[in-house]
């Protein structure tokens, strides 16, 4: 069966998040750890996180996926932004705990100048800060588009992150459709050669999620602009191949498309309708 959701506001807790994307027939989530602006997090409500547990076992939820603030830049050139995104991400973290074995995405971060080495530098450091054996969440770096001076425009530079981790095991790859398209990896022509170049210099069982977007803009664009699934210039036979392809077989699916739940509803009907 295709494991597919899509991203849901956190605002209600876990239970309603899980109650929400059965409504849709998902049978997984993305969710964000708090304001995607930043900020603190709410206290975790342990009753919700326990009835949300048991829920998700009746419902045949298996994975979920958070999402850190997109905000946070563990590589800025300012030290207390980078401050910032360590606290964060380790209380982010220890908050996991709670619902164990999933993974957390996060983007690695904007050099901002700094060059890509710099960047790649304080983003290795802060994940061997922040992760410990105890851990039993897997951190995911997202595949970027290079808007600006994103890390991670491309697989090399997310290899080089995850070489410079020392609990390796603990990290993972998230690959995002919009963005390594908007990247330049051409995922409707050449499908098959992008997944190997993954494999070659990533390694796909690094792979553990990936976020299906169509794109509003060209191959290359470095935009990072979210269409519809079949409205965009990726199109709904490529994103029905990336479903279907068996080095991807059992991973789980995330709709992050401008859409409310209804239209999410729409296209997981579609997607499993042409799940083979
Ligand atoms: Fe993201
Ligand atoms: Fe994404
Ligand atoms: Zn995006």
């Amino acid at each position: 069966m295709l494991t597919i959701g899509c991203h849901l506001s956190s605002s209600k807790g876990y239970l309603a998040m899980g109650k929400t994307a059965v409504s849709i027939d998902a049978n997984t989530f993305q969710f964000f750890t708090r304001n995607p602006r930043g900020g603190n997090a709410k206290a975790l409500d342990e009753t919700d996180v326990k009835d949300y547990l048991a829920y998700a076992a009746q419902n045949g939820i298996n994975h979920i996926l958070a999402h850190a603030p997109y905000t946070l830049n563990a590589c800025s050139a300012d030290e207390h932004l980078r401050d910032f995104a360590r606290r964060t991400m380790e209380d982010d973290l220890r908050r996991l705990e709670f619902t164990p074995g999933n993974c957390y995405n996060f983007h690695p971060g904007s050099h901002v100048g700094q060059g890509v080495e710099t960047g790649v530098a304080y983003i290795s450091d802060m994940l061997n800060q922040i992760l410990t054996p105890q851990h039993q969440t897997t951190v995911l770096l997202e595949t970027m588009s290079g808007k600006g001076s994103e890390v991670g425009r491309n697989f090399e530079e997310l290899r080089e992150i995850l070489d410079r981790v020392q609990l390796s095991d603990k990290m993972g790859v998230c690959l995002d459709t919009c963005h390594v398209w908007d990247g330049g990896y051409d995922i409707v022509n050449h499908l098959d050669e992008v997944l190997d170049e993954f494999d070659r210099v990533i390694g796909l069982k690094r792979l553990k999620a990936v976020h299906l977007n169509d794109s509003m803009n060209d191959l290359g664009s470095h935009k990072d602009r979210h269409a519809k699934l079949g409205e965009g210039k990726i199109g709904l036979e490529a994103l029905t191949r990336v479903v279907n392809h068996p080095a991807l077989s059992g991973l789980p699916f995330y709709l992050e498309t401008p859409n409310e739940l209804d239209g999410y509803a729409r296209e997981i009907r579609m997607m499993r309708e042409r799940y083979l």
